[in-house]
């Protein structure tokens, strides 16, 4: 599927759900992607990106940041706290911060850096064990830590079980970040963003659908 669709689709989905045209960020995530691929989607104007390891984007994004001015980059990845300075540096915005340890690093590396990326907390909504995320019950008190060390918290983000009925998921994190005063939603993938732009999201995470299957199908 071309760029153009996807932001069509986007398009539609917003004016269905009654929302402002324009209301719902396109993250394009070009992990994994060979690198012909993601500077065609480049070529054609997308600028706002997502990666979900930091190795990974430090290797390809300094040279793509040089040759294509305005790329607003997302990591949605989890984030190791010896790997946050170097994310700080990177990215615009990190989806993942889901512990108060990472919270503490961020704000203090924020600190000495001088900025901080735009930040959401990711919720394990499914309560999986492998997986990342706070869990919901501890998602109020993750919020209040990140307030209390005044970083950029945005809002929520989450990952749906695979096989289960993703609007569930979307539902409890609108209303997790709802009870927070947040306004930010990070969900939806390219085979759910338009339930979640139904349900919300701010913020849509759509990889495959762009950029064509992954070819040794890493996840997050
Ligand atoms: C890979 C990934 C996506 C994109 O998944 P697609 O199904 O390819 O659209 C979205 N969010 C996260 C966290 C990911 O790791």
């Amino acid at each position: 599927m071309s760029l153009d669709e996807i932001k069509t689709r986007i398009a539609e989905a917003e004016q269905a759900a009654g929302r402002a045209p324009g209301s719902v960020k396109l993250i394009a995530v070009s992990k994994v992607q060979p690198l012909e691929r993601v500077e065609a989607v480049l070529e054609q104007g997308q600028r706002v990106f997502g990666e979900n390891r930091v190795q990974e984007a430090a290797g390809k994004w300094p040279d793509f940041k040089d040759r294509f001015p305005g790329v607003e980059l997302h990591l949605i990845g989890p984030l190791q706290s010896n790997k946050a300075r170097q994310a700080i540096g990177l990215f615009d915005a990190i989806h993942s911060v889901d512990r108060p340890k990472l919270a503490k690093a961020l704000a203090r590396l924020a600190q000495e850096e001088g900025h901080c990326p735009e930040l959401f907390i990711q919720v394990n909504t499914g309560e999986e064990p492998q997986k990342a995320g706070v869990l919901p019950e501890d998602t109020d008190a993750l919020v209040a830590d990140c307030r209390a060390l005044d970083l950029p918290l945005r809002g929520l983000m989450c990952i749906p079980p695979v096989g289960e009925e993703p609007s569930l998921h979307f539902a409890l994190l609108a209303k997790l970040a709802a009870r927070n005063g947040l306004e930010g939603l990070s969900m939806g993938m390219s085979g759910d963003f338009e339930t979640a732009i139904a349900q919300g999201a701010t913020h849509v995470r759509v990889g495959s659908a762009i950029f064509g299957e992954r070819s040794d199908a890493v996840s997050a």
